[in-house]
């Protein structure tokens, strides 16, 4: 099989490697239809994070399943699946809690950028369509691989409601997603702070009733200035940097709730802050796994199209051009197809 080998900060090479075995009862493995470049991987491209020696790279991905493991029933060879970027067992005490990015037996995917992909744990972690999806549905539960799952738990972990504000710190695919799950949540006022023009515009179109181009504190005041001086109910922090964090807890009202989902890099909580703020705060890797038929529903429904994150697409030879234009900003997400 082809795929995706990261060497060193900016460089990414498109490989022949290993094809992928049945390495224990509870694999998968599956030909993928479409896969994607995400932002996280841009913190080691950006040498922001150790690669050590060279690897594959990717965590997203759908496809139909060639083969199964012994253990595997949940799913056949030829259907159409979809998996988190984390594997579970969905039967533990942790899964059973709707925790299932905390699986005791989690495995998380890492070689995604390819044609063909190991899933463990495939048994809990694959979830099949009906029936073979048309292509263009394709992007849409690619999303929900992570992006969209994520900006659903930031919204759930912020506890959006029915009639209430929520703030969006950041504007990459998660953040967006985040605007299609605090409308899908019923939130009535949808603030999404970017300062970008075609992620602003997408922002609208998913359901951003308000642009804030402000950061930092000119941002928090903007917050508060649209918010009767008080804060947001809701806050999803989509970024992970302490920048995005501080940003996020300032622009809660006490009382309000913060989901973090931008993975953290150096970020600090001061705990007396915390303790004044009166704020909520949870955050995590999302537990994609429970929202997944729900959203595999959705997209087939089409009542949300989370695939419109992704506004470039590349033949996966192409990918090192992929993590390019990411990296420069020129595309928000980019679809690899094998
Ligand atoms: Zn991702
Ligand atoms: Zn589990």
């Amino acid at each position: 099989m082809r795929g995706a080998v990261i060497h060193s900060p900016g460089d990414i090479r498109f490989e022949t490697l290993e094809d992928p075995k049945i390495l224990r009862p509870t694999d998968a493995i599956i030909r993928t239809t479409v896969t994607c470049v995400c932002g996280s991987d841009l913190w080691p491209y950006r040498g922001l994070e150790p690669i050590g020696e060279p690897h594959p790279m990717g965590h997203e991905y759908v496809g139909v399943v060639e083969e199964v493991g012994s253990e595997v029933t949940a799913v056949k060879p030829g259907q159409f699946v979809i998996g988190s970027f984390a594997t579970s067992d969905n039967t533990c005490a942790n899964c059973r809690n709707g925790f299932q990015s905390s699986c005791l037996h989690r495995e998380f995917m890492s070689t995604c950028q390819a044609d063909h992909v190991r899933v463990p744990n495939a048994q809990g972690t694959l979830v099949a369509t009906p029936e073979q999806p048309a292509e263009e549905f394709w992007p849409g539960l690619l999303a929900l691989s992570d992006v969209m799952g994520t900006g659903w738990w930031a919204a759930d972990a912020a506890e959006v409601r029915p009639g209430s504000t929520a703030v969006v710190v950041g504007d990459g695919a998660v953040g967006l997603c985040g605007v299609i799950a605090a409308k899908e949540m019923g939130a009535e006022r949808i603030i999404a702070m970017s300062r970008h023009e075609t992620r602003q515009k997408l922002a609208r179109e998913f359901g951003a009733t308000d642009i804030v181009t402000e950061r930092g504190e000119d941002g928090v005041a903007r917050i508060k200035d649209l918010t009767d001086g008080i804060g947001a109910d809701s806050v999803l922090e989509c970024v992970g940097t302490p920048e995005a964090m501080r940003q996020a807890l300032h622009s809660a009202r006490p009382g309000g709730n913060v989901g973090f989902v931008g993975v953290p890099h150096d970020v600090a909580i001061d705990g007396e802050e915390l303790f004044y703020s009166h704020a909520g705060l949870r955050g995590g890797p999302a537990p994609v796994r429970r929202y997944l038929p729900d959203l595999v529903d959705r997209v087939l429904e089409g009542r949300i199209a989370p695939g419109k994150v992704f506004d470039l697409t590349l033949p996966l030879e192409q990918v090192a051009e992929g993590y390019k234009a990411m990296d420069e900003r020129r595309a928000i997400k980019v679809l690899l197809t094998p």
